[in-house]
């Protein structure tokens, strides 16, 4: 009798311990709040169960021209870590980021890559293109960064971040080898890759294609007239059958691109509507940075004319997406 009151209270002691470290581990999780949604499942790849990540710009924001709310104010002056992009992504926060830096752990988490690997852009004097996520041998530099910056705010934690991180760059160089397998299918006259805007500027220094946006680097530069009827003419005289919209920008633009040339007899089909500047919706593949550029390579690549699998690298893209 003595035994079996000794081995129950024992029992519901340890589960006593159980039931408090789990509220413990969750109260200790880190609260990251991220600009876009590709900082912020980079940041919940590599922090894994020991954040929170937050990100303030769903599926098809436009980040160049966004603004904080007053709910993303209250959730950054609550984080732990407060992570943005920078090169002048998030152009009309900039302001914000400095003041709130003064108080809390603020990382832009690509301002500091090696300057080697920018481009820069006649529209951006001064500054370098920003859409550095469409090469993922580029993000690989900024997954360290992320790394560097949970490490520095849980430093007990820093051999987790650093075995997630060298994993999610793993997938990252496998996700970089299947883009160039399927891309360097595609004929080299067709490689000339039409936008709404200038987002595919480092896409197309990494696979070879001539990249070509309606706008500028920004979509806070409107396009003319004269620019859309100059684009309409170059898609006819080089007889360039497929164009894209972006899911984070109107496709007016592009629109108006395909009228103009069935004006002049020549069709253009959209050949798919890339992630830009957001990825897909929460919870689905494309939702995520690996699936998001999966979609962008596979949509590319079938689009003009190379044989890339329907489902895409891993047989997870949506169907018919
Ligand atoms: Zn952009």
């Amino acid at each position: 009798m003595i035994t079996r009151r000794v081995v129950l209270t024992g029992l519901t002691a340890s589960v006593a311990v159980a039931g408090m470290s789990s509220r413990l581990a969750a109260a200790n999780r880190l609260a990251v709040v991220a600009t876009t949604g590709m900082i912020a499942d980079t940041a919940r790849r590599v922090g894994g169960d020991l954040v929170d990540v937050r990100a303030l710009m769903g599926p098809g924001v436009d980040p160049h021209g966004y603004r904080q709310t007053r709910s993303d104010i209250v959730a950054m002056t609550r984080a732990d870590l407060v992570l943005w992009h920078g090169l002048y992504l998030e152009a009309q926060m900039e302001a914000f980021f400095a003041d709130l830096a003064r108080s809390r752990q603020v990382v832009a988490v690509a301002e500091d890559l090696p300057r080697d690997l920018l481009l820069s852009h006649a529209d951006y004097d001064g500054r370098f293109d920003p859409h550095v996520w469409m090469d993922p041998s580029i993000w690989t530099h900024v997954v360290t960064r992320i790394e560097q910056a949970l490490t520095e705010a849980l430093p007990e934690s820093a051999d987790t971040f650093a075995a997630n991180a060298a994993a999610f760059r793993t997938e990252l160089s496998a996700l970089a080898d299947y883009a160039f397998r399927v891309l360097e299918d595609v004929p080299l006259e067709r490689r000339v890759l039409l936008t709404a805007h200038d987002a595919f500027g480092y896409f197309g220094k990494a696979y070879g294609f001539e990249v070509i946006g309606i706008q500028g680097i920004s979509t806070e530069s409107e396009a003319g007239l004269s620019r859309v009827s100059e684009l309409v003419n170059l898609l006819v005289s080089r007889d360039i059958g497929a164009v894209f919209v972006e899911t984070s920008v109107s496709d007016r633009n592009i629109r108006a691109l395909i009228e103009g040339a069935a004006s002049q007899g020549h069709d253009v089909s959209i050949g798919g509507a890339l992630f830009s500047d957001a990825m897909g919706q929460d919870g689905t593949y494309e939702g995520t940075y690996l699936g998001m550029i999966d979609h962008n390579v596979t949509t590319i690549a079938r689009a003009l004319g190379a044989e890339a699998p329907e489902r895409g690298r891993l047989g997870q893209l949506a169907a018919g997406s």
